[in-house]
């Protein structure tokens, strides 16, 4: 199997998440969940995990996943450790494990880290309220699962956004997200 995965510097907008990105990266290659878990072996690394959670993923796969797109993974992971130091123990207990998103975000296909964050419960791009719940099926939505073949959709199959006409490179380069409210907190000025 081949290797090349597209992926340009301008798609990445600034906050994304892990989840976002890989959503991202599986539409423009059009693959599917289980394909990109092949080309960054975690189907093997991470066998016995029921499942691949996007933000548990082996230092290897993100690796990968950097040699394949030049995203810089573990830059979104330092922050989000930055984001819950007070947490010593399981740093992502600050997150949300369901998810929570923005409605006019998604419709660029983006999500943030800052959206999962427990601290701040309205969009910090547009101080709107998140949706927490799946519109149809009206259960909390679980989506770190990295081998999901359909991106940015509930287990009930709901699409979370509406497909735009648009070219996928269009949407991921024209929206940039811009901070409305200030995190204050010494320890994340470097980073965020
Ligand atoms: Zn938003
Ligand atoms: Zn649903």
């Amino acid at each position: 199997m081949g290797t090349n995965i597209i992926w340009r510097e301008e798609w990445k907008r600034p906050y994304e998440s892990i989840w976002s990105l890989i959503e991202n990266i599986k539409i423009s290659n059009s693959i599917n969940g289980s394909e990109l878990s092949q080309y960054i072996n975690e189907n093997k690394v991470n066998r016995r995990r029921s499942l691949r959670n996007v933000n548990k993923l082996s230092d290897e796969a993100l690796n990968k996943l950097n040699e394949l797109t030049n995203i810089d993974f573990f830059e979104i992971k330092t922050t989000m450790l930055k984001l819950s130091k007070l947490e010593r123990y399981n740093p992502l207990h600050y997150f949300h494990t369901h998810l929570c998103f923005c409605e006019k975000c998604i419709q660029y296909n983006y999500h943030s880290y800052l959206h999962q964050y427990k601290l701040i419960d309205v969009c910090p791009f547009h101080l709107t309220s998140l949706q927490t719940k799946c519109e149809d099926c009206n259960k909390d939505i679980y989506f770190f699962n990295i081998a999901k073949d359909i991106p940015f959709t509930c287990k009930c199959g709901y699409q979370l956004y509406q497909a735009m006409d648009e070219p996928i490179w269009k949407i991921l380069s024209e929206y940039e997200p811009i901070l409305k409210v200030s995190i204050i907190n010494d320890n994340l000025t470097e980073g965020l």
